[in-house]
């Protein structure tokens, strides 16, 4: 287990029946880019078991912080919805992925499109000062069923909105935009339709996507992500990676089995 790092529970949160967020010790030299993901686990039978989480945390920030499905009959979330604090915590210390700034053209509008807990690389990035400097405005979308499965983004955004240093920059450039599928809510309907229709640009005052300024970041369910992808392509938009970047990024939130 030379590749993982030993950190241990320092606290945790259940937002819903299904949700939690946990934060861990973060080994000093554990570093990662904002958006990134890595192989979290615990040890079961003396070997590790292990699934890919992004860092929900901002790479200044001294722990680890995840926000995580609770999976009926899942391999691993079984085990970890009763994590508690002082508990062992697998991380794995080679930390990936494509949500990452530098893997995009330069453009004036940022949107983090996510469902569910696709939501959580994009907390990393909202609390990092560099998006706010290559970034003029940073729109955060996130689509969930039911209003309290929104709660922890709220949490989050709302301390954000506070924080001493960060505070300024996310009031002046970041808009946050919750949307629900199944019950009455100020905004209401799947991200992919308010797209089409044009109803979220219209409810930002903003105007419809600009390949020449609009960036975007995709994270959520294989569905959304096929959905979202098919619309953007139809318009010219260009996915970026690490050898090229493009009009937009994409990561699954978790992968169907
Ligand atoms: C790049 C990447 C990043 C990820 N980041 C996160 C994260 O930050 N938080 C997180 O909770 N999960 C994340 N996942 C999913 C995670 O790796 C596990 O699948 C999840 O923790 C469930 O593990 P499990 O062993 O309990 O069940 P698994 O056997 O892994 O999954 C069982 C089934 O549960 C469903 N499922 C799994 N994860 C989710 C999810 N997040 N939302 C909705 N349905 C799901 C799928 O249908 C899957 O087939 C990520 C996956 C990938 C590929």
């Amino acid at each position: 287990m030379s590749n993982l790092n030993h950190e241990r529970v320092l606290d945790v949160r259940h937002w819903t029946e299904d949700l939690f967020s946990f934060k861990v010790t973060r080994d000093s030299a554990f570093r990662f880019v904002n958006g990134q993901f890595t192989m979290i686990g615990i040890e079961v039978d003396g070997r590790p078991l292990m699934r890919a989480y992004s860092m929900a945390s901002a790479n200044h920030e001294e722990h680890l912080e995840f926000f995580s499905i609770k999976v009926a009959d899942g391999a691993l979330t079984s085990r970890i919805r009763h994590l508690s604090k002082g508990d062992p915590v697998l991380v794995g210390r080679k930390p990936t992925g494509t949500l990452i700034q530098d893997n995009l053209l330069p453009g004036t509008t940022l949107y983090l499109l996510s469902t569910g807990t696709g939501l959580a690389p994009f907390m990393s990035i909202v609390k990092g000062p560099e998006i706010y400097e290559r970034f003029e405005k940073i729109v955060l979308v996130h689509g969930c069923r039911k209003i309290f499965e929104l709660s922890y983004g709220e949490k989050v955004i709302a301390n954000l909105l506070k924080h001493k240093l960060l505070g300024d920059l996310a009031r002046g450039k970041l808009v946050y935009y919750p949307t629900v599928t199944r019950e009455p809510f100020r905004n209401r309907g799947r991200i992919t339709d308010l797209i089409e229709s044009g109803k979220l640009f219209d409810d930002l005052n903003q105007p419809p996507l600009d390949i020449e300024s609009d960036r975007l970041m995709l994270c959520g369910s294989p569905s959304m992500l096929a959905d979202l992808q098919a619309s953007l392509r139809r318009s010219g938009f260009l996915e970026g990676n690490h050898s090229a970047s493009g009009h937009y990024v994409i990561e699954k939130a978790f992968v169907e089995k």
